[in-house]
């Protein structure tokens, strides 16, 4: 399946732009132009609709998230940020595992399950493409997901 990323990225701001809204978290997104990639929209939907959900949940009062588009020659560079609560740095190599939650008490207000990042390194992970994060405690968090534009299969 060919895949518009930016377009679907723009169908996405709409539902975020709501929940954002109801956080009190501004929404920023630089995204534009026309990329087309293989992979499969609905998954990737998935995949940027959990890291942008994770970034208002974890973000404070005011807080801003924001969303970037980059492209490589042979890849596309999607990163959301946030300058939220931040990850532990011990506690990152954790976060991509099933039901892996830092802090519950802290998470248990968002009444997450701990399965939303599994999901999206798993989706990644099919499109050969990888998944990285930057965190730095009460600064905030930025998550990079790398898809190549073409795959061969090996
Ligand atoms: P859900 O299954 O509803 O997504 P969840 O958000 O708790 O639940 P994950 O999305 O897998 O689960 O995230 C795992 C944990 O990683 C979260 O509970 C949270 O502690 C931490 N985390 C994820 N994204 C961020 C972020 N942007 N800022 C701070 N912590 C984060
Ligand atoms: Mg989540």
């Amino acid at each position: 399946e060919s895949v518009d990323v930016q377009r679907l990225l723009h169908d996405l701001l709409p539902i975020v732009e709501q929940h954002a809204e109801q956080k009190g978290v501004h929404l920023r997104s630089s995204v534009e132009g026309e990329t087309i990639i293989r992979g499969d929209s609905s998954r990737l939907k998935q995949v940027f609709m959990n890291l942008l959900a994770n970034a208002i949940n974890y973000s404070r009062d005011d807080g801003e998230v924001s969303l970037q588009f980059e492209e490589k020659e042979d890849k596309v560079i999607v990163s959301v940020s946030d300058n939220g609560v931040g990850i532990p740095e011990d506690e990152v190599p954790r976060i991509f595992e099933r039901f892996y939650r830092v802090d519950k008490a802290r998470s248990r207000n968002s009444g997450g399950t701990g399965l939303g990042l599994a999901i999206v390194k798993h989706i990644i992970e099919a499109h050969h493409g990888n998944i990285s994060v930057e965190s730095v405690v009460d600064q905030g968090t930025t998550f990079y997901v790398e898809i190549p534009k073409k795959f061969t299969e090996n």
